[in-house]
């Protein structure tokens, strides 16, 4: 072990600049554009596996942008480790509020500046460098690793699920280890065991064939604009609880361990509520903030238009008024039977003067770990190890759809080890990570390769 910690401490500078060599490449998988950079950058992924020591690497074509597979198999008899991370990154608009340029990655301030540093370029990369340590610093690896690294986690890795179907043997392992969430704060490492999914709309609603003169058409039709904000008000009752019937029935309350395990987090409400800059925090009664976080499903109406927003003014009562509304979920809500309630309920409660519809956009499943599994142990201490300092378990508001079709596909526990912090700006301009996280980062994942040899 002592080898492999000193060959990551002696290469620290070389992982370092070709961490930056891999966030030159602009792999924005939503943009067609950039389709050859997304392809340069799986065959770098690939070059970087065969350059680490790994048996083997290929570049899988898909419908979509390749995904990256690589091996190591060299220790039978004992558990095969699947890690996967993506290495295609967000769009960088608006490029002006960029301090340096999003492909020219820069460190400053012990944080390295650029796209995809952290989301999740840097954290694949803290994998990468941490089996290299134990290769080249002792020839051998404790696990049999496995890397999974795809090309279109932005974009909702669509051609995924149908990679993890064909492919299950190859992909066979005893635990799945995702980077690619965040740290509950600095100097706290943490795991992270729980996801909201997603159910996503647009509510759209006609009072007339076109827009109508307000004056001459004025208190004899009803204004799709009110029906809509009537509809809005309906949505959630004074409690903050989601008004659709039915919508609760499959949420698995908080038991009593759990919400103690929250409320001894290192999180402070008020200090929240300042860097938030609201005058009051909100949320459904009875539930702290990260109870109503990570624990509670949530509605939200995430824009609303229509009618007349121009300079000046113009008497019109407007012919449609739209409104896009997301909804997350908990386990174990489904997608798909909460956009059944939610498309009744609209459709129930809308007035009778307009005509209504809803559209279905995306969706994706909650998650929640058991962590009783050994692997969440030998995380914990690897953690600890790592970071000197004592493991939280969190989990996140956010949604990562695949990490519950992984679950559901390979059926083996998915440890969420996140090293990014909450403010590092991923998806935003300035996207940073924390240096000493992905060094510390790079030292945990050596000693966890070493803890999951023996779970
Ligand atoms: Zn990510």
């Amino acid at each position: 072990m002592e080898a492999v910690v000193r060959y990551a401490a002696e290469n620290h500078d070389r992982f370092l600049e070709e961490l930056k060599d891999l966030i030159r490449i602009p792999s924005i998988s939503s943009s067609t554009e950039h389709k050859d950079d997304v392809d340069r950058c799986a065959h770098f992924v690939k070059e970087i596996m065969l350059g680490i020591g790994l048996e083997s690497a290929e570049v899988w074509q898909t419908d979509g942008h390749p995904i990256v597979y690589g091996e190591c198999l060299g220790a039978p008899e004992k558990p095969t480790v699947l890690i996967y991370g993506h290495y295609d990154v967000q769009p960088v608009d608006p490029l002006d509020l960029w301090e340096t340029p999003p492909f020219e990655p820069s460190i400053r301030n012990g944080r390295m500046y650029g796209r995809g540093s952290v989301d999740d370029k840097g954290q694949v990369h803290i994998h990468l460098k941490a089996v290299q340590s134990w290769l080249k610093g002792t020839g051998t690896l404790p696990i049999n690793l496995k890397f999974l690294i795809e090309g279109e986690e932005e974009v909702g890795s669509k051609n995924l699920n149908a990679f993890l179907i064909d492919n299950q043997k190859m992909l066979a392992a005893d635990v799945v280890l995702i980077s690619d969430t965040s740290m509950l704060q600095k100097g706290v490492p943490s795991i992270c065991c729980g996801l909201r999914g997603l159910a996503y709309f647009q509510i759209d609603l006609r009072g007339s064939k076109q827009d109508l003169h307000s004056g001459s058409f004025g208190g004899a039709v009803k204004n799709p604009i009110h029906a809509l904000t009537e509809i809005v008000n309906q949505l959630k009752d004074e409690k903050g609880r989601i008004a659709i019937p039915g919508f609760y029935d499959d949420v698995v309350d908080l038991v009593p361990g759990d919400r103690e395990a929250l409320a001894q987090l290192p999180f402070d409400e008020e200090d929240y509520r300042k860097e938030i800059g609201a005058a009051k925090l909100y949320g459904e009664e009875g539930f702290s903030v990260l109870e109503n976080l990570w624990c509670r499903p949530t509605l939200d109406v995430c824009g609303i238009w229509g009618g007349f927003t121009g300079e000046g003014s113009k008497t019109v009562i407007p012919a449609e008024a739209h409104a896009k509304v997301s909804i997350r979920l908990v386990s174990h809500q489904d997608p798909e039977t909460v956009a059944a309630l939610f498309e009744d309920y609209v459709s129930k409660i809308a007035p009778p003067e307009v005509e209504v519809s809803v559209q279905r956009m995306h969706g994706g499943l909650p998650f929640l770990a058991d962590t009783s599994h050994p692997a969440f142990e030998a995380s914990v201490r690897a953690l600890k190890k790592g970071f000197d300092s004592d493991v939280v378990f969190i989990r996140e508001g956010g949604s990562i759809p695949f990490v519950q079709t992984i679950d559901e596909v390979l059926n083996v526990p998915v440890v969420l080890v996140g090293f990014g912090l909450p403010d590092e700006n991923a998806h935003a301009p300035n996207e940073w990570f924390d240096m000493e996280n992905y060094e510390k980062g790079i030292l945990s994942s050596i000693y966890l390769y070493d803890e999951l040899s023996r779970i």
